[in-house]
């Protein structure tokens, strides 16, 4: 079997360029889309193609001369295709209802001569000529460079550019293979169809944080905190003196880095519990309507929120992990109890969490926790299932618990929980 590994990490693209990317990136999906269409047959699957040279000579000259893309990126958009097609033609087979495979989402391939490594940065090919970015990274932290580069143990693979919407940055996601195990070429499973392990974390008021793993982030050392700054900001605000002024301006900063400090060492230990549990992804819940989800937090809880889901989404890559968002959508007031999923206003009680229906009774936020790892593993499995690059269909996603897993569909019991 291949091991391979997948670390995304975030660019920094210069302003000017960007545009560059997102052309170029519309002209590799407009060429993995010409192929797409060249390798499918409506009919019979017989008729599909799914084989890269058939493919690759057939296509290669017309879509370099019809697009601005270098010679690597053409090969791997016809790549992409073919290895689209092989998948549907797999599924027709056991009678399946499949339909050509389309492009849409943004993502292009880059190969080992198509992006090129060095220390801090990497220079990827475009329709512009090669355009330099550098990784974003902590200072203390080993580059992709010498992590993967310089790997004795890893090879490098095939890598994929990816672009977020949502928040307009650019992630290159690097993929590595080791050393001495089986690669079969032509039969390679797109890198979404593989094997997760999710770790779920809810952010609460009761507890800074809280794992599916049921491991605890209390925040009541920082809330302690938070109060005494504040006091002491209430009574240099009532001296009024130049001195005390200057002095609170101090007590600003230092509160600053005092809060800052904290979240950086829950992020590190959030980060460090998905790797110690072999989590290949962190999912948390989007905060971006969190004045709704939780009425009851004060700022400095939303703040710490805020920092929280942004330090661990700047470390994790680093640990070779994935950070992801899901809806919130009633995750507190949801039943974890995968036969059971009642959900209602009810079952919450501050703290404690239970069910109104089955009876179940856990810590609210650890409930929580649960659910919103399964929220993304059901999520993750449909939309591969329902996607044609996915091949068979059979994408599992276990979500780490104290003990055990379970995954999105069965339900597996475990001891105490
Ligand atoms: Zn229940």
């Amino acid at each position: 079997m291949e091991v391979r590994r997948t670390a995304p990490v975030k660019l920094i693209v210069p302003d000017e360029n960007r545009d560059d990317l997102h052309e170029t990136a519309e002209q590799f999906l407009y060429c993995a889309n010409r192929a797409a269409e060249f390798c499918w047959d409506d009919n019979s699957y017989t008729n599909c193609i799914s084989t890269n040279a058939i493919a690759r000579d057939a296509l290669y000259t017309e879509l370099r001369e019809e697009t601005d893309l270098t010679a690597n990126l053409v090969q791997e958009a016809i790549r992409r295709a073919v290895q689209a097609t092989k998948g549907c033609v797999e599924r027709w087979k056991k009678d399946n209802r499949v339909s050509q495979p389309e492009f849409t989402s943004w993502s292009m391939v880059y190969d080992k001569r198509s992006a090129t490594f060095y220390r801090n940065r990497v220079s990827l090919s475009t329709i512009s000529g090669r355009v330099e970015c550098d990784f974003e990274l902590p200072a203390d932290s080993p580059t992709p460079y010498e992590q993967y580069v310089l790997s004795e143990e890893y090879e490098l693979r095939t890598s994929t550019l990816q672009y977020d919407k949502v928040s307009d940055e650019f992630y290159f996601h690097i993929t590595t293979r080791k050393h001495g195990s089986d690669s079969d070429e032509e039969s390679e499973v797109s890198e979404d169809t593989e094997h997760q392990t999710v770790l779920g974390i809810d952010l609460g008021v009761n507890s800074l944080a809280v794992a599916s793993t049921g491991t605890f982030w209390q925040g009541d050392e920082y809330d302690h905190w938070c109060r005494e700054f504040e006091k002491r900001r209430g009574e240099m605000q009532q001296r009024g003196t130049q001195a005390a002024h200057n002095a609170l301006l101090r007590l600003g900063k230092r509160e600053e880095a005092w809060r800052k400090q904290y979240i950086h060492t829950a992020a590190n230990e959030i980060v460090m519990e998905a790797v110690e549990h072999e989590c290949d992804v962190i999912v948390f819940e989007d905060l971006t309507d969190i004045r709704e989800e939780i009425p009851n937090a004060k700022w400095h809880h939303v703040w710490a929120f805020r920092r929280l889901y942004e330090y661990v989404e700047y470390k994790a890559p680093n640990r070779g992990v994935s950070v992801e968002k899901v809806e919130p959508n009633h995750t507190s007031q949801r039943c974890f109890r995968t036969d059971c999923g009642f959900t209602h206003p009810d079952n919450r009680h501050g703290e404690q969490f239970c069910c109104q229906r089955c009876g179940y009774e856990v810590n609210a936020d650890y409930n929580g926790a649960k659910n919103i790892g399964l929220r993304y593993a059901r999520k993750r499995q449909y939309r591969l299932r329902s996607s044609p690059k996915s091949g068979n269909g059979d994408a599992p996603v276990d979500v780490r618990l104290n003990g055990g897993t379970v995954n999105g569909e069965s339900y597996q019991p475990i001891a105490g929980d």
